[in-house]
């Protein structure tokens, strides 16, 4: 089917920063949307990200990613494609490494906005479509018969880039392990609400506010703090057995490379050993199964080391059914094809972060998620700090059976992605 039409605009995203809207309209009527996600804690690997650089929206502004995406419409509209044709052909068009010509937001945004439309095309659900292409099935079946387990990942206690509090670990997270979408959504819930009566107990009602991605940002300085908050919370909501939990450390944002210490709390600085025994430390004391970039991105030596020497679990890991906790690669992997190739023979984690706008196509996303599972890794797709109400990632995550991680049950942005799948599960 050819394409007929492609826009671009610019909106806003969840931080009040200027973001890109494309819109692809295929010859029989066919519509996919698509709002592009960004950033604050951003690995230096990532694919290009274009802003304006001028004054308006003090810098942030995407003027010239919309004037790209038009640059794209005049060489694509009139044309058929397959979504891999599709975005080789942008990479081509692109012409550099990291997508710094046209930028990895125009880019995402026309990949994203024609799988929606081809979606509507087959008219199939999102899903399902995304679910055909990854494992390159013929689109005559009807659905896919098993129901993908998707866990939930939700970030309750924010801080790092994320919040203004003293919290150097960027993110603290509930992983609720009741079975199905629903249950776990619900404990999710009930336990945010027991979360902010806690800290209201605690801190006082001004201590209640809201961090990037919906979680609590209240006024501590330790990761055992931050635990201990979300253990008692989970406690009172009447979860304690099936309530695990997750830390994003997002280590680049507390590493100095000149020292090659680590300021995990403020004040204190450990080398890459030290931060080992101090994560092992936290397993130890807390039901706490996955750690996100425990060091730095490009701390190889940091990341060998922790992966040898990590304890494991003195109990299954419910997301992955083993004794070892997931240390998962974000910044470390950038969603990048070949940085994960490094990262798998170098042995640096054992778990994919997936965010597309990382990479800023799907099908090099897919690539990414491919590599991962090849190497017997678990796959998380992600959410980024500054959202839109856009909910393509549920049904990715729906797509490859992944884990997903979605901020708190709060804001409007995070609730859209707790919804769309909350309404994928029981339509
Ligand atoms: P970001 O943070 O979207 O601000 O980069 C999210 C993360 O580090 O996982
Ligand atoms: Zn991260």
């Amino acid at each position: 089917m050819n394409i007929l039409v492609v826009r671009g605009l610019e909106i806003l995203d969840s931080r009040g920063n200027p973001t890109l809207w494309t819109k692809i309209v295929l010859e029989d009527g066919s519509i996919g949307e698509f709002e592009v996600p960004s950033g604050a804690s951003t690995g230096v690997h990532e694919a290009h990200e274009l802003r304006d650089g001028t004054e308006a929206f003090n810098g942030k502004g995407v003027s010239k990613a919309v004037e790209n995406v038009e640059r794209i419409a005049q060489q694509i509209e009139g044309k058929s494609f397959s979504q891999k044709e599709l975005d080789d052909y942008l990479i081509q068009l692109d012409g550099t490494n990291n997508k710094e010509f046209l930028g990895a937001n125009a880019i995402l945004g026309v990949s994203v906005a024609f799988a929606k439309a081809m979606a509507q095309y087959y008219q199939l659900p999102l899903h399902e479509y995304l679910h055909r292409i990854v494992y390159d099935k013929k689109f005559s079946l009807k659905t896919h018969q098993k129901k993908p387990q998707v866990t939930p990942f939700a970030n309750v206690v924010n801080g790092g880039l994320h919040s203004g509090n003293g919290l150097q670990v960027q993110e603290f997270m509930l992983v609720p392990n009741l079975g199905d979408f629903y249950k776990n959504t619900q404990a999710i819930a009930e336990t945010y609400q027991n979360l902010k009566t806690l800290i209201s107990k605690q801190y006082g009602s001004e201590a209640t506010g809201l961090g990037d991605e919906g979680g609590f940002a209240p006024p501590i300085s330790t990761p055992e703090e931050a635990l201990d908050l979300l253990q008692e919370a989970s406690k009172n909501a009447g979860y304690e057995n099936e309530m695990f939990f997750a830390i994003d450390a997002a280590a680049t944002d507390f590493y100095d490379e000149k020292s090659q210490k680590y300021e995990i709390i403020k004040g204190k600085f450990y080398d890459y050993k030290q931060l080992t025994s101090y994560y092992n430390s936290l397993l130890e004391k807390y039901n706490l199964i996955s750690i996100e970039d425990p060091m730095a991105e490009d701390d190889f030596k940091g990341f060998s080391y922790f992966m040898k020497h990590v304890s494991n679990l003195g109990y299954t890991n419910p997301v992955t059914q083993s004794k070892k906790p997931l240390v998962v690669g974000d910044d470390l992997l950038v969603t990048n094809p070949q940085r994960i190739k490094t990262a798998k023979s170098k042995k640096l984690c054992n778990a994919l972060l997936l965010k597309i706008n990382q990479i800023g196509t799907l099908t090099q996303s897919i690539e990414a998620f491919s590599l991962a599972d090849n190497a017997g890794w678990h796959t998380t797709v992600s959410h980024r700090s500054g959202e839109t109400t856009d909910t393509f990632i549920a049904d990715l995550a729906y797509a490859l059976s992944s884990s997903i991680k979605l901020g708190a049950p709060a804001r409007g942005e995070r609730v859209a992605k707790y919804n769309r799948l909350l309404k994928i599960y029981q339509q």
